[in-house]
């Protein structure tokens, strides 16, 4: 039974890849909302519901909101790129044993979205976090054909609202948990408020001159949005493409005009880009330091200060306005 179900799974991913390459942008709009349809499941001798939660930034709010109730795994660890992960045989057989996978959905996870849509044929439940969000409140940029913008755990405004979906979502899994769930999804969601506030008070640290945060990828277009900060990013909003030398010597130039003084790196794409930019920089005249690493797509190593949401947030604004606001 268990080699069929494997079988299954990998002729569905098969299919998928064939599929996606040729309709990209369009397959997280056309999906309508699984919520709704959750039902309980059956959970022998009061074990915990097994969840899998795709980036470290889901996996972290589940683990806030489910407790004690919920037992779950993270299929990207720190520094792993979402955009270009590929699911292993080791993911495909912990989906399999799963009660429900959350992911972000909006194409992050282009290389698995297949899988994690069709993994509900074998009863699994399959909850994109993003399913309740107003999609007047989520970016569109023109360059991304119409696709929206998947980085919105930037704007914490937004990841509550996720927070909100992953809480429901488990109350629909394992009604007798309710309580539990929506007092730890309060506590977490009242954490999440007290940051947006500290957030919008030290990016106003920055001189409006050089407030641009510029990083190797457009990850950053929600944290922008919300908090009053430019941002450029060498790389589209995937880094599925590769930067031109146009794309460095044009961010070298608009570095150089605006006298910015740092740039900085992300812990989940090569820093080579990033680099080309300083020496064209400085080439130009124009002297860029690295501010530092910060986290865009992935969180730190577990354990630490950052390899939580509220952590890392904490961790980008403070080394942004660090490097920044010396100026
Ligand atoms: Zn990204």
């Amino acid at each position: 039974m268990r080699k069929l179900r494997v079988l299954a799974v990998a002729a569905v991913v098969a299919v998928n890849a064939a599929v996606f390459s040729a309709c990209e942008v369009t397959s997280d709009q056309a999906d309508t909302n699984t919520g709704p349809r959750l039902a309980p499941v059956t959970r022998q001798g009061g074990r915990p519901l097994r969840v899998v939660a795709t980036t470290s930034q889901i996996f972290d709010a589940v683990r806030r909101v489910g407790g004690n109730r919920v037992e779950v795994h993270g299929l990207m660890g720190p520094g792993v790129d979402p955009h270009l992960y590929r699911a292993s045989e080791g993911d495909i057989t912990r989906l399999e044993a799963a009660d429900a996978v959350f992911w972000n959905g909006l194409h992050l996870e282009a290389g698995i979205s297949g899988v994690l849509e069709r993994i509900t044929v074998l009863g699994v439940h399959s909850i994109r976090v993003t399913d309740d969000i107003d999609r007047q409140l989520l970016l569109a940029p023109p360059e991304f054909d119409g696709a929206f913008d998947p980085h919105f755990w930037f704007d914490l405004d937004l990841w509550s609202i996720a927070v909100a979906t992953i809480r429901d979502a488990l109350i629909a899994m394992d009604p007798e948990g309710a309580e539990s769930y929506r007092a730890n999804a309060d506590s977490f969601i009242t954490q999440v408020k007290e940051l947006d506030s500290y957030v919008k008070s030290r990016a106003m640290e920055i001189d409006v001159r050089v407030r641009v945060l510029v990083t190797a990828h457009d990850a950053f277009n929600y944290f922008a949005n919300r908090y009053g900060i430019e941002v450029r990013g060498l790389q589209g909003i995937s880094t599925e493409g590769e930067a031109s030398t146009a794309d460095v010597q044009q961010l070298a130039q608009f570095i150089s005009e605006r006298g910015i003084p740092a740039v900085f790196i992300e812990s989940s794409v090569p820093d080579q880009g990033v680099q080309a930019v300083i020496e064209a920089a400085a080439a130009r005249g124009h002297t860029v330091t690295i501010g530092g690493e910060i986290f865009s797509d992935a969180m730190g190593a577990q354990g630490t200060e950052e390899g939580t949401y509220l952590g890392m947030i904490r961790h980008n604004i403070d080394t942004i306005v660090e490097a920044l606001a010396r100026s």
